[in-house]
């Protein structure tokens, strides 16, 4: 082996999202732009995920790999199809089974999730070791993403059957939100086919319940989360929804590393999705972009100078949309107009959706998912809103920093790590940033920043200083190539 080529090469990536095959969220982001920066430094990074119904196959260039595999999944056999394509110059392999796959939806539709949710996730993770088994690769590394996809570092961990080629392989398992723990009744153990030792406080049982996400934290190599500050935030009660203790006491092995943006997709200068394009030196195509944007969300664009605030997400708990609604009112007062895009809780949607019908040309509201739409709100909002509770890493605020557009934050998880506050004094700072998660708090931030667009040679340079940092990949994917070395040393 060539002096300066890395001990880990072969790694299997097992996700549960991959942009742009299927994404619910930053998770997805992830898996598209990170595989490819680490091929970039050398590994072969292959990925294994289910192949959803709502996968458009032809328009992504997929087709069968041609390999026999079956899937044992609560002692029966379940047949599953293997298709294959490539995101980012690396093979993925989608494991497809009509009973578990081939309907709408991810994770469930509308407002609740699948019945068989937990036996879904136990065939992509014992899928992904068939896979390995028909393809004859030994990967040296597994990492997985989340509760869906946290069973498979269990099975290399306590090996209930035989994991062929996975056998030597250590594993990283990457939290990217906390709050979803893949729970399911005690009484469901025997399904997810781990060893009756695993079905035990030092196993999968969790309160009464099991939980997934619990199984991998207590058996992966190594355990990473997407900021430095979520990392520490997870390990104490208020933040660690319950698995404070657990990963307080796997901290040793618990790291923190910020998430990349993949700049591919996410440039104001090279964006095929925006009526127009636009750099740091060129600001021209982000006035067009604006004013698209005051079109499709139907604002009134009579009075010049309003603050145009941008919003994009789930409209859930986590995001802080209650907030945006109580503040609602102020923020419109103090001259603002808001455009807002996101689905969720269908509380949210409605407290929303009285504030848009109160002010029409004021708050435009789309509920829908769009990824045209979002960018067009990246480029065409002069803020970005981002008033998260918490936040494990969170993308929006990067890219917004990227299309010139400051994000105004909660200064909590990866918000923290990757907004800093504008100082107009010594013209340093990105973005705005409030540290109580209160009304009062985002409405002061927010009555800073309308001061600070008052004053547009100011305000340029906020935008240039938040157009000009760099959250490319590179450096995180050299973080995860070390963990790998060292995980894969240990096992
Ligand atoms: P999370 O992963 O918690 O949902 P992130 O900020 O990390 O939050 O990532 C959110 C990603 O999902 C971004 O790429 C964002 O543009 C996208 N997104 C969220 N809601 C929508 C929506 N309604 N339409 C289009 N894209 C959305």
């Amino acid at each position: 082996m060539p002096a300066n080529e890395p001990a880990v090469s072969r790694v299997l990536f097992i996700t549960p999202e991959l942009t742009p095959l299927a994404k619910t969220g930053g998770l997805g982001d992830v898996a598209g732009g990170l595989p490819p920066a680490l091929k970039a430094l050398g590994l072969d990074v292959r990925l294994v995920m289910p192949l959803y119904g709502d996968i458009q196959r032809e328009a992504h260039g997929l087709r069968p790999a041609g390999l026999e595999v079956r899937v044992v999944v609560a002692g029966q056999m379940k047949p599953c199809q293997v298709w294959q394509g490539q995101v980012g110059g690396c093979p993925v392999y989608l494991l497809g089974n009509d009973e578990y796959f081939s309907r709408p939806g991810l994770y469930g539709r509308m407002h609740g999730d699948f019945p068989d949710n937990l036996q879904r996730f136990v065939f992509l993770c014992r899928g992904a070791v068939e896979l390995a088994r028909a393809l004859d690769w030994p990967a040296q590394v597994v990492h997985a993403h989340d509760w869906q996809t946290a069973l498979l570092p269990a099975y290399l961990a306590t090996a209930p059957f035989d994991l062929g080629p996975l056998a030597t392989a250590a594993s990283v398992l990457t939290i990217h939100n906390l709050a979803f723990q893949g729970i399911y009744p005690r009484y469901d153990f025997h399904l997810t086919g781990l060893p009756s030792h695993m079905d035990d406080i030092e196993g999968a049982e969790y309160w009464g319940n099991i939980s997934l996400l619990k199984a991998g934290l207590m058996t992966a190599g190594a355990i990473t989360t997407v900021s430095p500050t979520y990392a520490a935030e997870i390990q104490t009660p208020e933040l660690g929804m319950g698995m404070d203790g657990i990963l307080r006491r796997r901290s040793a092995d618990l790291h923190g590393i910020i998430n990349g943006v993949d700049y591919a997709q996410w440039s104001p200068g090279a964006d095929a999705l925006l009526p127009a394009t636009y750099s740091v030196n060129d600001l021209g195509g982000k006035t067009a972009c604006r004013r698209a944007l005051l079109e499709a969300f139907a604002l009134d664009d009579s009075q010049p100078g309003r603050l145009l605030m941008g919003f994009i997400g789930r409209l859930t708990h986590q995001k802080g949309v209650s907030l945006i609604a109580e503040a609602g009112e102020a923020l419109l007062e103090g001259g603002a107009s808001l455009a807002l895009l996101g689905t969720g809780d269908a509380e949210m949607e409605v407290a929303l959706g009285h504030l848009a019908a109160r002010h029409p040309g004021r708050v435009g509201l789309k509920l829908t998912f769009s990824e045209k739409l979002a960018h067009l709100l990246q480029a065409g909002s002069d803020l970005m809103l981002m008033p998260s509770r918490f936040e494990p890493c969170g993308l929006n605020q990067m890219y917004a920093l990227r299309y010139g557009t400051p994000p105004l934050v909660h200064a909590t998880g990866g918000l923290k790590d990757t907004v800093s506050p504008f100082d107009p004094a010594s013209g340093q700072g990105t973005g705005f940033v409030f540290s109580e998660f209160s009304r009062e708090a985002l409405l002061e931030q927010a009555h800073r920043a309308a001061q600070v667009f008052a004053q547009p040679v100011l305000w340029q340079r906020l935008v240039a200083n938040g157009m000009t940092q760099d959250f490319s990949w590179t450096a995180s994917a050299t973080r995860y190539l070390e963990l790998y070395q060292a995980v894969a040393k240990r096992r």
